[in-house]
């Protein structure tokens, strides 16, 4: 922490309703008296040599405080453009994508019991945006897998699930069909996993996952699932269903230089302004970060809050049914902090 006991951390609101969420974490995290000062920085993109890219003032601000919480960000559909969480991923090495999907009590989804956390692979196999036309009419993608990332993630896996209960790390993947590249995924999986001895370890077929995790997710919750990144992408989404949608899930991009967490959800053009949006996502994203610096204390008080502010159905945001405002809800929020 600085000298007056708190810790820096960049805050970048995004776009569409990104700006009213962060407001709403703001205002919670003060009166919950989090550690925390925010540095807040734009990263509305510049063009340098006819490229976009992310303001050099946002990129040093993050490589200074090395931790950021992030809004949503839109994606300029056209030409030219690359997708700026692309580039913030490569830009800090965000290697791992962790997406915890826990049941909130009081919001109602077919199961009441999910708590899946699962890790995806951020930066290569079918991602790596290496394709080309061989003939016309036959294009080919190019999925490249390194044992050097591989080992990386699954490392990551292992020590997440050390650090938080869980007893077990499940490699998910394909290798049935796909030997040499999930082969090696497996292969590094496993290498690392002789390093955890008190970590059990299996792995486990991605179509055989999807059908088991809908119909109970319930063996799901002492595992934690690593993957590569395309398998990560959709399962997580699915996970994501489980507990109700993207209103409600956090994620944590972990790096080798600087660690984001963010929304798993977009910037909701259709209700930005609003007054609308309902900032949980944001919210236990900020609660995964300030776990991630170790604040248990500061991140457990504000989620009782919201669990509560949740179960207690009278101040909750459209999305989940109820009919409050954004800030209706944060004053909810904030008069159950203790
Ligand atoms: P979206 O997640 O923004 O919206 C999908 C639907 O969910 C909308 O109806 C929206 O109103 C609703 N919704 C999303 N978040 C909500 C919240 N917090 N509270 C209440 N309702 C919420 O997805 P989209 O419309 O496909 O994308 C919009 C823009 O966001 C695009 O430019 C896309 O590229 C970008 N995007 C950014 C990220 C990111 O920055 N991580 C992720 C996904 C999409």
């Amino acid at each position: 922490p600085g000298a007056n006991g708190n810790y820096t951390v960049t805050l970048i609101p995004g776009d569409g309703i990104g700006p009213e969420i962060a407001e709403s974490v703001k205002s919670i995290f003060s009166a919950a008296k989090a550690p925390i000062q925010w540095e807040e920085v734009d990263v509305t993109p510049t063009l340098v040599n006819g490229k976009t890219a992310i303001p050099a003032d946002a990129i040093a601000s993050v490589k200074k405080n090395t931790v950021a919480l992030k809004g949503p960000l839109a994606t300029p559909i056209g030409k030219g453009h690359v997708s700026l969480n692309l580039t913030l991923r490569r830009t800090f090495g965000l290697f791992a994508n962790v997406r915890p999907c826990v049941s909130i009590k009081g919001y109602k989804t077919a199961y009441d019991d999910v708590n899946t956390v699962l890790i995806r692979e951020n930066t290569e196999g079918e991602y790596s945006g290496i394709e080309h036309e061989l003939v016309p009419g036959v294009v080919q993608s190019i999925k490249l897998i390194t044992y050097q990332a591989s080992e990386r993630v699954a490392r990551y896996a292992f020590h997440y699930a050390s650090e938080h209960g869980r007893n077990k790390v499940t490699a998910v993947h394909k290798a049935t069909v796909m030997k040499m590249s999930d082969g090696m995924f497996l292969e590094a999986c496993r290498n690392v996993a002789k390093d955890y001895p008190n970590v059990v370890y299996d792995e486990d077929l991605l179509d055989r996952v999807c059908l088991r995790v809908v119909q109970d997710p319930t063996p799901y919750a002492d595992t934690v699932m690593v993957m590569p990144n395309l398998y990560g992408d959709i399962l997580s989404d699915m996970c994501a269903g489980l507990i109700g949608g993207l209103g409600l899930t956090p994620s944590g991009n972990i790096g080798k230089d600087a660690s984001i967490f963010e929304a798993v959800h977009g910037s909701a053009p259709d209700i930005a302004g609003k007054g609308l949006a309902n900032p949980t996502a944001l919210l236990l994203s900020s609660l995964m970060m300030l776990r991630h610096m170790n604040l248990f204390k500061h991140a457990d008080n504000i989620e009782n809050a919201i669990f509560k502010t949740i179960a207690d159905g009278k101040a909750i945001t459209g999305d989940l049914g109820g009919k409050a405002s954004t800030s209706q809800y944060t004053e909810g929020i904030i008069s159950r902090i203790k």
